[in-house]
């Protein structure tokens, strides 16, 4: 039953991961296994299919409750696959204090530079530049509500709403908590992205090891979403008085 990192690999391809692309990966070990080799066996899967030429992106983002150091800060609710990436070798780590990827391959430099702290998923963030390079976005056993690439989307919209959260950072050699904003809410709404994406023919499914898989253009991603924010800003949140508290949050910043 052990799927084989040789099998996971076919799984990729036949997906339609292109090799020597730019591929942004959010996963859910739990979903794909059991791979042999855990959750390496599935990182050189994905190293493999996406061949010498191709570079990973994986999100590493932190609780923000301790000056972030990429080299030891580990991740929070990123899943193990991503916690053990971060660590290999020859793997670069971005700077943001709250929302860091990791990403090995030739763009890993371009991807993981520096960026501003607000917003954090933007256009000159990670996943806003594997965007802007024309990448693919795989969920392995995780929807669209995981992704981040629908954050780039809000900023680029310019969605009116926003929540911020604390983050420490250090400011010449002291310690100190910052309030940063984001486009935050509960991101159930982004699952609506299944039947936009599928109604268009932009979404690729299929099984990979045990995990159901979506694979899209990080473009594909952004312009449906866009479309849908530029009709209803607030699409993408539940609605006022359905008793979600996060998106309850969202509403009253935008002043509703
Ligand atoms: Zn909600």
């Amino acid at each position: 039953m052990t799927s084989s990192v040789k099998a996971i690999t076919r799984d990729l391809a036949a997906l339609g991961v292109r090799a020597g692309g730019v591929l942004l990966v959010h996963t859910s070990f739990r979903a794909v296994r059991p791979v042999e080799g855990g959750p390496l066996g599935l990182i050189e899967a994905l190293r493999n299919a996406l061949g010498e030429a191709g570079t990973l992106v994986m999100p590493t983002m932190t609780d923000g409750e301790t000056v972030f150091d990429p080299r030891s800060t580990p991740t929070s609710d990123m899943g193990i696959t991503a916690e053990t990436f971060w660590r290999q070798a020859g793997v670069v780590r971005s700077t943001h204090p709250g929302g860091s990827f990791a990403a090995i391959g030739p763009q890993a430099e371009a991807i993981c530079a520096p960026q501003p702290l607000e917003p954090p998923h933007g256009l000159e963030s990670p996943p806003g530049r594997v965007f802007a390079q024309g990448g693919q976005v795989l969920l392995l056993g995780v929807g669209h509500s995981e992704s981040t690439t629908l954050h780039v989307a809000e900023a680029i919209a310019r969605v009116p709403y926003f929540v911020r959260h604390p983050c420490v950072v250090e400011e010449g050699g002291v310690a100190r908590e910052i309030m940063i904003a984001e486009t935050d809410h509960c991101c159930r709404g982004f699952a609506h992205m299944d039947d936009w994406l599928r109604a268009r023919g932009l979404q690729r499914e299929g099984r990979v090891g045990q995990a159901q898989a979506r694979l899209c253009a990080s473009r594909d991603i952004v312009d449906v979403a866009m479309e849908h924010l530029a009709r209803d800003p607030f699409v993408f949140l539940c609605g006022r008085g359905e008793g979600c508290a996060e998106c309850e949050i969202a509403w009253r910043s935008a002043g509703r």
